[in-house]
Formats: structure tokens, sequence, C-alpha cells
């Protein structure tokens, strides 16, 4: 059974957090209201809009929290590190699904609480129209989650974390309408996604998939580190080093016994502060020079390829993650001409056949013989078009690609729709 989390319960404990002392009063009105029997509980201030939502469509819900918290308080419990109203509020009912949209403006505070990352069940997770600039690296912790929607928000390619990874039974991914040149390429070790969605990101992809119809060995590009380091002058803690050789490694560290829970909270604090070289195992800190790698993986949908763009550490992995990607694209380019090739062949012998059948103009022209099947009269349109508007065979010709989603069309679903 779903259980679903909403937007108006995570700004209701985002403001307890933040005021305790407003908490310590709604606690004691709701045990008061719940020993006079009434349904008055006085006036709740505008601002405080959710706490009048979650009263009306979760009543139980918050009031199973009053009398915990007031049990814990009884006995002098001590919370553990990190553990919080909102912890004990999603422990407690057990959510599969956090829906999580346009919930924060433009210009807020729209830090999403880790605790909404520490809840091993949840499914789906929607997080549309929040102006988010990243996702947090937490997100690798959702081992179960399948659905995942960013739709409407201001993501780059690096605001989304390689921990991703981590969430091996995602299957739909929405990233329509951010801020996208490219999708990240770690992507592509996910076999089990099915789809994601980039529209809406089309004039940043522009800019990337360039790179496809130039020159193919401009896909390498020196990257200078960013000027932005917010870690602690060196010498580092030994925790530091671990925790780099941790996420150059690309373990799940959220799950691997070796790694300490301590040591996986503070992984994940500076996580951000690395790039993942997507060839070897080293993680560098974003202040340090690497290398952008364009590749493309599906280039046929539509009139249109989508790249995939890669951090790696050095000149020799970026060569040896761009070259095997080039020369995989190039043998899938000459599998598609040739089956454009067979595709023409098949027309022509169709319209052949047409012919021989009856006079060709009176099918073009729409006088059908009724003798004459009606595949044969759309194959010869179809030709027709296509020899009127190819003038080559290259793959990247918008004609193929029509032609390609076409046949696509006419045999069985594709496995994997990036749309
Ligand atoms: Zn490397």
């Amino acid at each position: 059974m779903c259980n679903v989390f909403n937007g108006y319960e995570l700004l209701l404990f985002k403001r307890f957090n933040l005021h305790p002392e407003e908490w310590i009063e709604w606690r004691d009105k709701l045990r008061q209201r719940e020993e006079d029997g009434t349904d008055f509980i006085g006036d709740i201030p505008r601002e405080l809009w959710y706490l009048s939502v979650a009263l009306h469509q979760r009543p139980r819900f918050l009031l199973h929290l009053v009398q915990d918290e007031l049990e814990k308080e009884k006995k002098q419990y001590l919370r553990r590190i990190g553990e919080t109203l909102l912890t004990t509020y999603i422990n407690m009912n057990h959510f599969t699904e956090f829906h999580l949209d346009s919930i924060f403006k433009y210009g807020e505070d729209n830090k999403l609480p880790k605790e909404i990352f520490k809840c091993p069940n949840v499914r789906y997770l929607s997080l549309k129209y929040n102006c988010l600039y990243e996702i947090p690296p937490d997100i690798g912790r959702l081992q179960k989650l399948k659905h995942l929607a960013l739709t409407n928000n201001r993501l780059h390619v690096q605001s989304i974390p390689h921990s991703l990874t981590f969430c091996s039974s995602l299957r739909t991914l929405l990233l329509d309408n951010n801020l996208l040149d490219a999708l990240p390429g770690f992507l592509l070790q996910m076999p089990n996604i099915e789809t994601v969605h980039r529209h809406g990101n089309h004039n940043y992809f522009k800019s990337t998939f360039m790179w496809y119809h130039t020159d193919v060995y401009c896909r390498i590009m020196p990257l200078v580190g960013s000027s932005v380091d917010i870690l602690p002058k060196k010498p580092f803690k030994l925790s530091f080093w671990a925790a780099k050789a941790i996420i150059g490694s690309k373990m799940n560290f959220f799950v691997d016994e070796n790694v300490a829970p301590i040591l996986r909270d503070y992984v994940c604090d500076v996580y951000e502060q690395f790039n993942i070289c997507q060839n070897c195992s080293s993680a560098c800190l974003i202040s340090e020079p690497g290398f952008k790698v364009i590749t493309f993986k599906n280039p046929y949908l539509g009139n249109t390829c989508v790249p995939f763009q890669h951090w790696v550490c050095s000149l020799n992995c970026a060569k040896a993650l761009e070259i095997p990607a080039r020369m995989e694209q190039i043998r899938k380019a000459e599998h598609l001409d040739a089956l454009y090739e067979r595709y023409v062949h098949d027309c022509q012998q169709s319209f052949y056949v047409c012919e021989r059948k009856r006079k060709v103009f009176s099918c073009l022209s729409g006088e059908v013989d009724d003798d004459l099947p009606e595949s044969d009269c759309d194959t010869v349109v179809s030709l027709t078009s296509a020899q009127s508007t190819s003038t080559c065979t290259q793959s990247t010709h918008s004609t193929v690609s029509e032609l390609t989603m076409d046949m696509q069309h006419k045999n069985k679903p594709k496995n994997c729709a990036i749309m």
C-alpha cells in the first residue's frame, strides 16, 4: 500500500525544526484539545497555513506524533545525533511516496532536509517546480526508488550527483525543463533505467550536440578547476582521505558494511567537493583541473541526438573513455546506414511491383485502383517523399532519422526511451 508524504508536511516540519518553541506551543494545544474532547484549537496564523492543512488532512498522524513526543519527554529520552521531529514522523508512518512539487519559491531556502532521504521504502519521489539548483548526494540512500521527477528546476549536468547510480531500482527519470546541456554520463551505467525525459533543455543541448556534427576529435575539453573551495585548509584529517578514496571507488557506501555509519554521513557531507573520474578510481577536489568528455549513445531520436557529458581526471582517462564510445557510435551509424539502404531497396522493390500492377501516377494522384492493396500505395508515397528530400545517405540526415523512427514504430517497442 502506498503512503504519501506531502509538501505541506515537509514545510511544517521544516518550520518546527527552525522554531522549536512553536512546536512546543502547538504540541501542548493539540494535547489539550484531545483531553477536552473538542475540535477547537485556537487561531492558526496565516504563515502557518501548512499546519491548518495538516490538521485537516492528517489529524491522527499529528496526534500520534504528539503522544510519542510526550512519552519520550516523560522518559527523558535522549535523541541520537541527527534525529529530528521529522525523522520520528517519517519512521512512524512508513511512507513510500514523496509528493513534494511546488513547495519552494524562487529565492527561498529550498534546501531539502536530509531526513527525507533516510526513508528506506520510498519508491516515488517528485520534486517538480522547486527551483532546485542541486540534488543532494543523499539521494543514493533510496535503494528502492523507481520514479524520480525533477522537472522544472534549475539543474545543470553537474547538479545531479554520481550517487544516483546507487538507486539501482530506478526506472524513470524526468529531467524536463532544466538547464542541462547534456545528460550525466553515469546514466549509461544504470541499465535498469527505462525512460529519461529531457524536453525543455533543447536550447542548452544544442550547444553540446553540435559536437556530433563537427570534428569528432574535439570532444575532449580541458577544464580549469572551480575557484570555490569550502573545505578547511590542509592538512586534511584521516576521515577526509578515507572519504576521497570511497568516493573515487564509486562503491555504494550507504550499504557497504565496511563503511562505518558515521563515515557515511561524513562522505555525504563532502561528496559535492569532488569530481569523480568516470574512467578510473580517482576523486579530485573541484578546485583541481580535469577534462570534460562528450559522447553520444543514442544518436537517432527525431532530428536530434542525445549527448552525454563525463568528467575525467586526465587526458589518458579522456581518451580511454572517448575513443571506444566514438567507435561504438560509428558502428551504430554504419548499422543504421545499412538498415536505410535495405529500406530503400525494399521500397524500390515494392514500387516496381506496384508499377507492374497499375499506372503509378494514378496511385500518387489518389485515384486508387480497387485491385491495388493499400499498403503498396503507402510504400510508393513514402519512397517518393524520401527521394525528394534526401540528398545523401549520411546517418545524420534528418530524413534518415525519420525513416529510422518510422521503422522502429513498425518493430517491437524499445526498451529504453529518452524523450
Ligand atoms: Zn581518471
